[in-house]
């Protein structure tokens, strides 16, 4: 219901129409059906209550009905407030190729087979629908569900570190060689060590011989559809084989068939995921497989892109920034959220860390040393052409610097972030590039005037309340400024413009964290200086700096003793 919003949102705003979403806290979550029809029917009935809406607003609402300890009866709901439906034409809406009158196609388009589709899906689905419209104010479609209900939390999604895959021997099926090869690469980035096989009979062969050499599988990935022997029909035989070790298996397929989900279950297969497989799932689906083996007697649910979706609580985030005081406090907010990081400082670590192990987004600083981080998008976006995977960059830059912003996006990054980096701001961007994550509800940072020496309520707001963690930075950055100020001294005295422009530039991010106005406008104007080159007026500006930085120790220092 909520995946509604992110597909018609768009085209809501622009006809300036509201559209809600809306999920009753009493409808059960853990749930048996099938996701991608029920989609489509929402998205069907959503779609033309948008399309004939011209004012006003479009809700989509689900309800529970009843709920059994087997069983729950859901109510969706569409409504509009668009052109409606005059009575004598609301039977036969839902037969094929019904439209209210010609004219409706010349102005809306459209084929009137949605809702006759839609109706047999709810037919399929154990439901009723119907509907209620008065012409001139608007439309509501329902229509009920009768789904599974999941008896306990499907799986656990394990914790980096827990399954050890370094080494690990598995089986690639696939009559595809490109396939075949990528899945391979894949897998050999994660540390494992894969064989290849292009049909199931030299798989079978290859098992054999890899059980004389005591080399045995302990993971196969196989093509479900392949010629002559599919792979169904392969992990049955494998299962027949008592003479074979009985690897995990993780089904791969282009096109799913109704019976497909059954048939796994049935022969014992772990995982099915749909063609091409997305790394994360692929490494995710791989992790449950290997991390939650199946008691004796004790159903595990099969893994598909749906399960995983649901258990997916947090992201794992690639965090690309050099500086100390800036990581720890990005690594805080996310971990706070309950998101996992890993940090590399420079451009080519971010390559390797994501050979190792996929991520769900990088935020990753411009300035970088050893690659920089447009060279690293760059390298990061060419390596996708091979996969057709698209992982979200979120850039994050200095505030002055607008046409670094462009050259961001140019080089193939998602969006981009000010530094220093406020929560509110990070989360909102984090939720746009990576929708479906867990919502932030996190407010826009207040105003202030600038008088002050610390913007507490922006400091604050930028530590989301961690005053615990405020007084951290605060404590590392009174030992460490002792120690950049000589820098800047020392860039003065040689005359070094770079050095100059780089040290305030740290400065400035350092006080950009406790919002302290006067201290960034301080630091800002040192690096401009660097960077202009008018090395005039950098002692002076120097000692502006200074200044600052003294009146903010004393706010800073007291930080630990009363601002308890
Ligand atoms: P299509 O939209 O492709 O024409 P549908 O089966 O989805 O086919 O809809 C059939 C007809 O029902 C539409 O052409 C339109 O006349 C009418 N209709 C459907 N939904 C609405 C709605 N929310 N408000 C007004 N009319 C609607």
């Amino acid at each position: 219901v909520e995946g509604i919003g992110d597909v018609l949102g768009q085209r809501a705003a622009e006809k300036g129409l509201e559209l809600t979403c809306y999920v009753d806290p009493q409808v059960p979550t853990r749930l048996r059906g099938d996701p991608g029809r029920l989609r489509q029917m929402l998205l069907n009935l959503a779609g033309n209550a948008v399309k004939f809406t011209d004012r006003g607003e479009v809700t989509v609402e689900a309800g529970l009905v009843k709920e059994t300890a087997e069983r729950a009866t859901i109510r969706f709901e569409i409504k509009d407030t668009g052109i409606g439906i005059p009575n004598d034409r609301q039977a036969l809406i839902f037969d094929r190729f019904t439209q209210v009158d010609g004219s409706t196609t010349r102005k809306y388009g459209g084929t009137g087979l949605g809702l006759a589709i839609v109706r047999r899906f709810v037919e399929m689905m154990g439901g009723t629908i119907g509907l209620e419209s008065e012409e001139g104010k608007g439309s509501a479609f329902h229509f009920t569900t009768e789904c599974k209900v999941q008896k306990k939390s499907a799986f656990e999604i394990p914790d980096p570190g827990v399954v050890n895959v370094e080494g690990l021997p598995v089986l690639v099926v696939d009559d595809s060689p490109t396939s075949r090869r990528l899945l391979s690469e894949m897998v050999t980035g994660w540390g494992m060590r894969p064989s290849s096989a292009s049909g199931g009979d030299s798989a079978l062969e290859i098992m054999q011989g890899a059980k004389q050499d005591g080399r045995e599988f302990e993971l196969a990935i196989i093509d479900a559809r392949m010629p002559e022997m599919d792979g169904f029909a392969l992990v049955e035989e494998i299962n027949r084989r008592d003479d074979l070790y009985q690897p995990t298996v993780i089904m791969l397929t282009s096109a799913g068939k109704v019976g497909d989900g059954a048939r796994c279950r049935e022969l014992g297969i772990s995982g099915y995921l749909m063609k091409p497989a997305k790394k994360s799932d692929l490494w995710d689906a791989i992790m449950i497989a290997l991390g939650n083996p199946p008691n004796e007697g004790k159903e595990r649910d099969l893994i598909t892109q749906h399960s995983l979706r649901e258990n997916r609580r947090s992201l794992r985030v690639l965090v690309a920034e050099d500086s100390p005081v800036n990581l720890k406090l990005i690594t805080r907010l996310l971990e706070k959220r309950g998101h996992t990081v890993e940090s590399a400082g420079t451009g080519r670590k971010i390559l390797r860390s994501l050979e190792k192990r996929p991520f769900d987004l990088i935020l990753m600083d411009v300035q970088m040393p050893e690659m920089d981080g447009l060279e690293a998008t760059a390298a990061i976006r060419e390596g996708e052409k091979a996969t057709g995977e698209h992982i979200p960059i979120v850039a994050m830059t200095a505030h002055a610097m607008k046409g670094d912003r462009e050259r961001c996006l140019d080089a193939g990054m998602d969006a981009y972030v000010s530094k220093p980096v406020r929560a509110g701001d990070l989360f909102e961007t984090i939720e746009r590039v990576v929708p479906a994550t867990v919502r932030s509800g996190f407010g826009m940072p207040p105003e202030d005037d600038g008088s002050e020496v610390i913007d507490w309520t922006g400091a604050f707001t930028h530590f989301e309340g961690d005053v615990e963690l405020l007084k951290e930075i605060a404590e590392m950055f009174l030992e460490e400024s002792p120690l950049i100020m000589d820098k800047i001294k020392d860039a003065l005295s040689r005359g070094d413009r770079n050095a100059l422009e780089r040290a305030a530039h740290t400065v400035k991010g350092s006080v950009g964290n406790f919002a302290a106005k006067p201290a960034i406008q301080a630091a800002q104007r040192v690096e401009q200086i660097g960077r202009d080159g008018n090395m005039g007026e950098a002692e002076e500006a120097y000692r502006a700096l200074e200044a600052e930085l003294e009146r903010l120790k004393p706010a800073l220092a007291a930080l630990g003793r009363d601002k308890k």
